[in-house]
């Protein structure tokens, strides 16, 4: 059977911290499927069309990597694309605990799903969308923690 793992995330913008951990899930799994959770409430600075793009051009050339979104618990979606297994990236103790809780539950909804967690490297621990995006909102520079195919041009 294959191993098929699901990265879900708001990817608001993706970053190099997110294209890092979907590289070395690589490693582990057969596929690993992008899902943007969809939340309608949530005001975004791209689109949800917009950030598929762009992390469909990240993974241009790697056939394992699939870019989805979905909408509703991440669970339900694992089940629906036969996904056995939830990546995720910790960077700090705060993410520990938050993760440690969603994970938790998680396994209560549906003990055959595993979340699997791996440590940034450490030049990307301060990397997180939201930092990244103010100061992209205030023209600072951030290709440094885009993903090597991707330009500030390519975010505007
Ligand atoms: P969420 O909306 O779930 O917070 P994010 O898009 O911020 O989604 O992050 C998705 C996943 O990527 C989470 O597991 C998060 O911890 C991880 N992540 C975010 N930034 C980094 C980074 N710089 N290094 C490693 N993992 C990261």
């Amino acid at each position: 059977m294959k191993r098929i793992a699901i990265f879900p995330g708001s990817f608001d913008p993706f970053t190099i911290g997110h294209e890092e951990i979907v590289r070395r899930g690589l490693s582990m799994f057969d596929k690993v499927i992008v899902a943007i959770g969809k939340n309608s409430t949530k005001q975004t600075m791209h689109s949800l069309e917009k950030r598929m793009e762009l992390i469909e051009k990240v993974f241009a050339e790697e056939s394992r990597v699939e870019v989805d979104f979905y909408e509703g618990l991440t669970i339900n979606y694992c089940e629906e694309k036969g996904a056995k297994y939830l990546l995720r990236g910790l960077r700090t103790a705060s993410d520990f605990e938050y993760e440690r809780a969603i994970a938790q539950m998680n396994k209560n909804l549906d003990n055959t799903v595993e979340s699997v967690f791996l440590l940034t490297a450490p030049e990307h621990t301060p990397i997180c969308s939201t930092i990244v995006r103010d100061i992209f909102n205030h023209e600072g520079d951030i290709s440094e923690f885009l993903p090597t195919n991707i330009t500030m041009d390519d975010l505007r």
